[in-house]
């Protein structure tokens, strides 16, 4: 008999199956009354549990939309765009930008460290921008950036709109719109929120709503908050097709994290993550994200000498665990292993076993056991 395959991806993540349920449900009309009340249900919940005080959006579509969208609702064409990137995710801001024609800068961090607080503020002395990105968690990388910090410095600049991307972090890694002070943050339903992908999650504050009304007509269509504004307000009303069973399936999925509670959810993030990094390292494992800006929703791990990403990932999966692979220039150097979401216990202890059977496979002299001796010893809080 083969191995359940663990989904241990940076995105999707396992699916429980109370949420799995819910995409399974017979679909009724987006004027249903019941799915109108859930659908508004899950948005005021969004809204209370990432203190928005404007307006949550949730629309079919990836992550990357919700990108899109953020910059097309804030920015006119001559506006001025300050992204902070940290990697691969922070750069495909560049790319919208490059394509929608906004006049940007660049600050950016090598793989693995993050830009501080200190150069943004250095940068804003030095010319006026309309808005400013930071990827929260670069899933290329596994740093997370000083989201806080970065809100801080910014809270000096009313004309600035925040966006945080938080695709790889919401629900997984502590962040709050207000605390934080974001304008604009947005997820996707497949990373820490644990649904299937299909879902664009955004929040918009109240400044950034202003910001969208003086900027007059916009060149999108799907991506313009005006057109989602009535529905995201009163959820029986008609744009474009709610994705009714994965709305259902979000809801379900917020429940879950209502249950659990915000705060425990990112301190089981912060335990997980530390045991598997031990874990990693036991194994002879190096981690890329330096030690003071590591990620709880993932670990990018790169390989000791004489592992080879092809062969550790192929037996890998031949064990039942699939892991991704690196990303630009840490491509066959480096797995990455995400670890957010509704994973438990039992699902990373399975993956630290499979991993050291993967290594003694491809290396017969590897000590059985370091890891996973790491991994419960840190869980145990020796
Ligand atoms: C996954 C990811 C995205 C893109 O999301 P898609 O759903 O793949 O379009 C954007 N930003 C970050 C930080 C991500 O991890």
């Amino acid at each position: 008999m083969k191995n359940r395959k663990l989904l241990m991806i940076p995105g999707p993540t396992p699916v429980l199956r109370s949420i799995q349920d819910e995409m399974g449900r017979e679909t009724v009309a987006f004027g249903d009354r019941g799915f109108v009340s859930d659908f508004q249900c899950l948005l005021e919940d969004l809204k209370n549990m990432w203190s928005c005080d404007g307006m949550a959006f949730v629309i079919a579509a990836s992550g990357s939309f919700a990108m899109e969208m953020a910059l097309v609702n804030t920015l006119k064409r001559e506006d001025s765009l300050l992204i902070v990137s940290n990697g691969f995710f922070g750069d495909r801001f560049v790319e919208i930008a490059e394509k929608k024609g906004y006049d940007f800068d660049v600050l950016s961090a090598p793989w693995g460290e993050v830009v501080g607080a200190q150069e943004v503020a250095d940068q804003l002395k030095k010319k006026k921008y309309a808005a400013v990105t930071v990827t929260h968690v670069d899933t290329s990388t596994g740093a997370v950036a000083p989201v806080r910090e970065i809100g801080e410095v910014l809270q000096g600049y009313s004309d600035i709109i925040y966006i945080v991307d938080g695709v790889c972090s919401v629900a997984g890694e502590p962040v709050d719109m207000k605390k934080d002070h974001i304008n604009v943050l947005f997820s996707g339903s497949q990373k820490a929120f644990g649904v299937a992908p299909g879902l664009a999650l955004l929040w918009a504050d109240r400044k950034s709503i202003e910001r969208r009304k003086s900027i007059g007509e916009v060149m999108e269509y799907y991506a313009d908050y005006q057109k989602w504004a009535p529905v995201m307000a009163d959820t029986g009303k008609y744009f474009a097709t709610p994705a009714i069973n994965m709305i259902w399936a979000m809801k379900k999925a917020v429940e879950v994290i209502k249950e659990e509670g915000l705060d425990n959810r990112y301190e089981r993030h912060r335990r997980n993550a530390t045991a598997m990094r031990a874990a990693l390292e036991a194994m002879g494992f190096s981690l890329l994200a330096g030690e003071s800006c590591r990620a709880v929703t993932l670990s990018n791990a790169l390989y000791p000498e004489g592992i080879e990403d092809g062969a550790f990932r192929e037996e890998l999966e031949r064990q039942g665990v699939q892991v991704a692979g690196g990303l630009g220039a840490y491509a066959g150097k480096m797995f990455r292993l995400g670890h957010m979401g509704n994973v438990d216990e039992h699902e990373l202890a399975a993956t630290v076993c499979a991993i050291e059977k993967t290594l003694k496979t491809l290396s017969p002299s590897y000590e059985l056991g370091a890891g996973i001796t790491a991994f419960l010893k840190k869980l145990c809080g020796e």
